[in-house]
């Protein structure tokens, strides 16, 4: 189902369109088009059986003219520096939309976490961690989970950090547990941020959300809040839920519960009674009014995109449509509301994290949604007003929000 298209050149293509409407200067265009600085580790490993295993790891820091970089660490069999080169690059535009302080970067390393046992994840995580060290820190560039990497193995990365350092760092690392100086409200914060946005989307467009009908793509951190917060938040009926093993679907609609049990009994989603199977592929083109890819990249192409029935497209995944097949939607005139915008919310609950840590200050778990909302329905206004008077898609639209922040810092900097 996951097509061979190189991210990176997706990102670049889609701030090409961008860097095409606003006549953007040369100079911005070209530094805009490639990341900053980009570390590539190799470090050694002591495995459980007594040999020494050599792995790969990359940090990018994409471009920090708006503050230090932030971004996911992400462990992964088949990660590459062009994915990670593509991460950094939304990460980039992702903390400029919402207007956080940041600028954006994105980690990996090359490794399959189902073939580790804990004390050799532990000893991974702190061995990248030494080897990026000097490249990272609180007021530079700061980590955080993405793929295969949880609040745990941010809490040994910021133990080890400390260490090197000699004093407690809490502030280099976000997704921390919380007695480490993690923030509430982390946990669904970006499907949370996504409701945020999905309410002024639905607004605008005069849907009754209470009366929705949604289909969820993943059912991973990302989906299957998705699917809680959009029962609990509007009452919409989530009819159709997918992961990786396959799709069920109910006219009546799913109880994000009883999916969420019967998941953990089983490892997947499918089997669940009284629903019916369906494909990754028929779950993107089911007639709904809310379709939420919270899955993988390059799900809506040039060859489904025809037959994509959502009204609203919440795009919590990153990078889930192709360039080719965003000009179809546009068209079609199915919203679109893209990728770095709609899962932005992790990102500033990550910020608003960091900010607690370096005030040495926790927040109340209703002030972290009071603030998260407010950031992502700034967000939301901003990318609609650029979309409204440029005439242009949504996702051109956010990258022009967020290209002109960049190029503001980077022109006040003297850069360009
Ligand atoms: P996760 O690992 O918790 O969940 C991923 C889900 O996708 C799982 O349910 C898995 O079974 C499913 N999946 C895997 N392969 C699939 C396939 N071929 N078809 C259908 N489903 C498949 O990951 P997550 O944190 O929920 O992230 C999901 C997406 O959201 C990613 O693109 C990620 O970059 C993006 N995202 C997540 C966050 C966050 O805070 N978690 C923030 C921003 C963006």
């Amino acid at each position: 189902m996951v097509e061979e298209i190189n991210p990176f050149e997706n990102a670049q293509k889609q701030l090409d369109i961008a860097a095409g409407k606003m006549k953007l200067e040369p100079s911005v265009h070209a530094m805009l088009r490639e990341p900053m600085r980009i570390l590539e580790v190799s470090f050694p490993v002591r495995m459980d059986n007594g040999e020494t295993k050599i792995f790969k790891g990359f940090r990018v820091q994409y471009n920090d003219a708006c503050g230090p970089t932030k971004g996911g660490i992400r462990f992964h069999p088949d990660e590459t520096i062009d994915t990670v080169k593509a991460l950094a690059a939304w990460m980039t535009w992702k903390c400029a939309v919402v207007d956080i302080p940041y600028g954006g970067g994105k980690g990996g390393v090359i490794c399959n976490t189902k073939e580790m046992s804990e004390g050799e994840l532990e000893r991974l995580s702190r061995g990248y961690i030494r080897a990026i060290n000097y490249f990272i820190g609180p007021e530079k560039d700061i980590p955080a989970p993405d793929v295969y990497t949880t609040p745990q193995i941010m809490a040994w990365m910021m133990d080890e950090y400390s260490k090197l350092k000699g004093y407690n760092v809490p502030g280099m690392i976000t997704g921390k547990p919380i007695p480490l100086g993690g923030s509430l409200g982390r946990g669904d914060a970006t499907a949370r941020g996504g409701m945020y946005a999905l309410k002024e989307a639905a607004k605008y467009l005069g849907i009754d959300l209470k009366k929705a009908t949604v289909a969820i793509q993943g059912y991973g951190n990302a989906g299957q809040f998705a699917a809680r917060l959009v029962t609990e938040m509007f009452g919409s009926k989530v009819v159709a839920v997918s992961d990786s093993k396959g799709g069920i679907y109910s006219e009546k609609g799913l109880d994000w519960k009883a999916v969420l049990e019967h998941k953990k009994k089983t490892e997947s989603v499918t089997g669940l009674k009284g629903t019916k199977e369906i494909t990754n592929e028929e779950i993107l083109e089911l007639n709904v009014d809310v379709l939420i890819p919270a899955a993988l990249e390059n799900v809506i192409t040039e060859k489904n995109v025809a037959r994509i029935k959502a009204k609203i497209i919440l795009e919590l995944a990153n990078g889930p449509t192709t360039p080719e097949a965003d000009k179809i939607l546009h068209k079609n005139k199915i919203f679109v509301i893209p990728d770095f915008l709609a899962n932005a919310g992790g990102v500033t609950v990550s910020y608003f994290e960091w900010v607690q840590n370096t005030y040495g200050y926790y927040w109340e778990e209703q002030e972290v949604h009071e603030n998260l909302e407010k950031k992502m329905v700034k967000a939301f206004k901003d990318v609609l007003e650029m979309a409204e008077k440029y005439k242009v898609d949504n996702r051109t639209a956010a990258y022009m929000v967020s290209v002109n922040r960049v190029a503001e810092a980077m022109k006040l900097r003297g850069w360009v």
